[in-house]
């Protein structure tokens, strides 16, 4: 799953566990208050039913004694000072009150199909297996429990013997300390419920969230790395490599500055500085009181072969290795903050990537340089500029085209030794690739013929550059080469668009002019 998907999926099951949570709790609540609420009832009707048939046996003594004053006493006594008992009556078999704990009542008959405390049950016939149910009167929740009074033996001195049933008695019985019982009980629960749910939805937020945070940072690193591959795969060649790898270290750390020191070969390097201050990125040479340097020997020294920080935590060392050969070194510092034991992992990942780019491209130069010299190849040379031929199609950016050949090197060759000649195809490489720029390009066409590559000059700039390497290669300092030995080059120039617009036209061209520069007598600069 894509990272940002991985996100929001997170985020969504947050909110079904917020959910879930409030929803366990609310029914927790609702579950316990309702059995709670039902066994408090059914205590409230035991208590009843315990109390009807205690007094059934001790009115049944005094209805056998023939006691009625008693027996209403009794019942009057019943209510008296009590607020669980609101009222208890006897009915005889028709359903007149014969006793009651309101005196008024007494001779009264009960329809069971108006008096709104008999309907509950009286309606529809429907009657409840229990002699308890709860009624409502005035507003008031009351539980009635009506008890048989049973025509026994002992009775038939007063009442026929076919009668199964000779009364009833009824006891209301308020419920309204049980209600506020079960509404203080459901209010407690509740309480409970709710502080536990914001206890829990603390937790679960923050277990959440520190797991968000955690996607939201491996989300950040991958975004990084992502940007880091897809730049790096923009380029195979060493010099866009090295800025796009400035590039990206200074925006995925917000740096103050980027140093990034790259082999050439085994025993050359190149110092590259970036700093936020000038914006730009900065050829130097690595003097010996630069506070890099000692950075640099202990790197040259296959001392920093793991990515380090620096103590105070603002600089990170990036060697850039492969297979143990050290490809490159990048010395970052931050402009914010530090770094943290979290960007380890990414720093190390980025290594990696930048590595392997470093080594596609140092493959990739391999195949197209020249190996005496270290110029590109001619094969390179026909694809540079069918390259600049595009991007004056597109950009109108124009180019020249130098073609440079060494005056008499066969005498070179012949007086000091083919060893020498080549020392001096090497320097004259070496001397050319110093006084162009970085972005222009050297290639060995054959033999002692180079072609250099100017982009976006005019015909005069190329004119200038062109004196600039006869000059130099006249100056004659070259490496491993008797000092005695002088050599001079010819130069033929050819301008896109200026002379010509396509390749074979600016070939033929650069080659005829160096021609009529050898014609004129070396050491000189031709246009056509
Ligand atoms: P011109 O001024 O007309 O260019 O004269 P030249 O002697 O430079 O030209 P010519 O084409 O007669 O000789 C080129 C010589 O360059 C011949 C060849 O032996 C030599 N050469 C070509 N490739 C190499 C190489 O790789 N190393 C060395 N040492 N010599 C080379
Ligand atoms: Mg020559
Ligand atoms: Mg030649």
């Amino acid at each position: 799953m894509p990272p940002v998907l991985t996100a929001a999926w997170i985020y969504r099951v947050r909110k079904r566990i917020l959910a879930g949570v409030l929803g366990c709790t609310l029914v927790t609540v609702l579950l316990t208050g309702f059995l709670l609420r039902d066994r408090l009832l059914r205590d409230a009707v035991s208590k009843s039913e315990e109390l009807s048939s205690a007094l059934v046996s001790s009115l049944s003594g005094l209805m056998l004694a023939r006691d009625p004053e008693r027996i209403q006493t009794t019942v009057e006594q019943l209510t008296a000072g009590r607020d669980s008992i609101l009222k208890a009556l006897i009915l005889d078999r028709e359903g007149r009150v014969v006793y009651s704990s309101d005196p008024s009542e007494r001779g009264r008959k009960i329809d069971t199909h108006t008096e709104a405390s008999c309907r509950v049950c009286h309606l529809n016939s429907v009657l409840p297996k229990e002699h308890a149910v709860i009624t409502v009167s005035e507003g008031e929740p009351v539980q009635r429990v009506v008890t048989v009074i049973a025509n026994q033996a002992a009775c038939h001195a007063c009442h026929p013997a076919e009668n199964p049933v000779n009364g009833k008695l009824i006891v209301d019985r308020s419920l309204k300390k049980t209600n506020a019982l079960i509404a203080t009980v459901e209010a407690i629960i509740a309480a409970c419920g709710l502080g536990s749910l914001i206890v829990l939805l603390g937790l679960v937020r923050g277990g959440v969230n520190k797991y968000v945070g955690t996607i939201a940072h491996q989300t950040a690193e991958l975004a990084s790395l992502y940007t880091l591959v897809e730049r790096l795969s923009k380029t195979i060649d060493v010099a866009q490599l090295n800025h796009i790898v400035i590039d990206i270290l200074q925006d995925v750390f917000s740096a103050e500055e980027v140093h990034l020191i790259s082999m050439k070969d085994a025993h050359n390097f190149r110092y590259r500085l970036w700093t936020r201050s000038r914006a730009g990125i900065e050829r130097k040479k690595l003097e010996a009181d630069d506070p890099l340097y000692p950075v640099v020997q202990l790197w040259l020294d296959g001392r920093i072969l793991e990515v380090q920080f620096t103590e105070d935590r603002q600089m990170v060392r990036m060697p850039i290795v492969r297979e143990k050969t050290l490809l490159a070194l990048a010395v970052v510092r931050k402009s914010v903050g530090t770094f943290q034991a979290d960007d380890l992992r990414l720093v190390i990942a980025m290594a990696g990537h930048i590595a392997s780019a470093f080594e596609n491209a140092r493959l990739y130069r391999l195949a197209i340089t020249d190996e005496l010299t270290g110029a590109y190849t001619r094969r390179h040379l026909n694809y540079c500029l069918e390259e600049k031929l595009t991007a004056y199609d597109r950009k109108a950016e124009p180019f020249a085209l130098l073609f440079l050949d060494v005056d008499n090197f066969k005498s070179v060759n012949d007086q000091f030794g083919h060893a020498t000649g080549d020392a001096v195809l090497r320097s004259m490489v070496h001397n050319v690739s110093n006084v162009v720029r970085d972005l222009d390009q050297v290639f060995r066409y054959g033999g002692e013929e180079f072609a250099i590559l100017l982009p976006g000059v005019t015909v005069k700039t190329a004119r200038e550059v062109a004196e600039r390497i006869r000059e130099q290669a006249q100056r004659g300092e070259m490496e491993d080469v008797p000092s005695g030995l002088r050599v001079t080059v010819s130069i033929g120039l050819a301008h896109c668009p200026d002379h010509a617009q396509t390749a074979n036209e600016l070939l033929f061209l650069a080659d005829k002019a160096l021609y009529e520069a050898k014609r004129a007598g070396r050491n000189r600069v031709a246009t056509p």
